[in-house]
């Protein structure tokens, strides 16, 4: 049988059911104890073998690099040096999740890379190599590729698994708001991050799929800095959370892109069609059980 030259492989977002940033390090990174959840909303990230040798990137958003600088081309770089090389590879990305958004695209899809190539060259790479290589690309990589729950601290890349939700409807708003995750933790007022708030509570409703307790209990301590510079995210907060069916609205991330966990999927439709003509992103989707899948 003839080896794929082509896998397609989906590539998950993120959201955070709770982030707390609990100390500065030497190395300038924070260290975070952070709840973590893949969504089914995904971009798509095709792998091809290469006639030439090198790596090639094409992705159909104007504000992704195409070049080195993109997370998918680095991932591949990162993963051809480990093996001692494999040859030419072409990536495309097909984006849909929002870029700069609290949703960890970018992570997501170098994620997706690592796991592909695994696969497509056959190189029987472990899944604790995988995630090495990964936390050195990014403090959610390591995340995206294993998916699902989980609880993380460290700079978000020390992982013990949860239970995944079952299809808990979701609604995700980002107003256009484009946030850099670096400006916000190298401003980040350092005395905030005394307030300790515990995400035992969460981690519990996770553990025992308790979606109320889970909308609930959500928490982001990024929200002060992030509301603080835009006001008009507080109103969004306040205009979801107020929504038929809602248990509960956050912003993901260092945001801006906010979530509402909502009771069923009618009704967050119905919420949906409430703001989408007011935002520049407003989707309906559900969570999701794994990080990346080969389609
Ligand atoms: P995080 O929550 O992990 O910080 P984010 O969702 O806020 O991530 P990304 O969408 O990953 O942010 O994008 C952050 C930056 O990374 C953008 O400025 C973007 O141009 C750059 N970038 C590099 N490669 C990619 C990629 N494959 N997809 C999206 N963004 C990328």
């Amino acid at each position: 049988m003839n080896k794929p030259k082509t896998l397609r492989v989906r590539a998950h977002a993120k959201i955070n059911l709770h982030l707390n940033v609990v100390g500065k390090r030497e190395d300038g990174y924070h260290n975070l104890e952070t709840v973590f959840h893949s969504i089914d909303l995904h971009d798509e990230v095709i792998l091809r073998k290469g006639t030439k040798t090198g790596i090639t990137v094409k992705c159909d958003h104007p504000r992704v690099p195409s070049d080195s600088q993109n997370l998918a081309y680095r991932a591949a770089q990162s993963l051809s040096d480990v093996v001692g090389g494999f040859g030419g590879l072409e990536i495309q990305i097909h984006k849909r999740i929002p870029v700069a958004a609290g949703l960890a695209g970018g992570s997501a899809n170098a994620a997706a890379v690592l796991y592909g190539l695994n696969e497509l060259f056959a190189l029987g790479l472990s899944e604790d190599v995988l995630l090495k290589i990964g936390a050195q690309l990014g403090a959610d990589v390591p995340f995206c590729l294993h998916g699902g729950a989980a609880f993380g601290t460290g700079i978000g890349d020390i992982l013990t698994p949860l239970p995944a939700l079952s299809d808990v409807p979701l609604v995700l708003i980002n107003p256009g708001i484009a946030i850099s995750t670096a400006d916000i933790f190298k401003n980040l007022d350092i005395t905030l991050t005394k307030q300790k708030k515990e995400s035992i509570i969460i981690q519990t409703c996770v553990k025992k799929g308790d979606v109320v307790g889970v909308g609930k209990n959500l928490y982001n301590l990024l929200e002060v800095p992030v509301f603080s510079k835009y006001p008009e995210l507080t109103t969004l907060k306040t205009q979801l959370s107020t929504q038929t069916g809602c248990y509960g609205a956050l912003m993901s991330g260092s945001g801006a892109t906010m979530f509402a966990l909502i009771e069923n999927i009618a009704t967050a439709q119905q919420c949906e069609s409430r703001f989408k003509n007011n935002v520049s992103f407003c989707t309906t989707t559900v969570t999701n059980p794994v990080g990346v899948r080969i389609q």
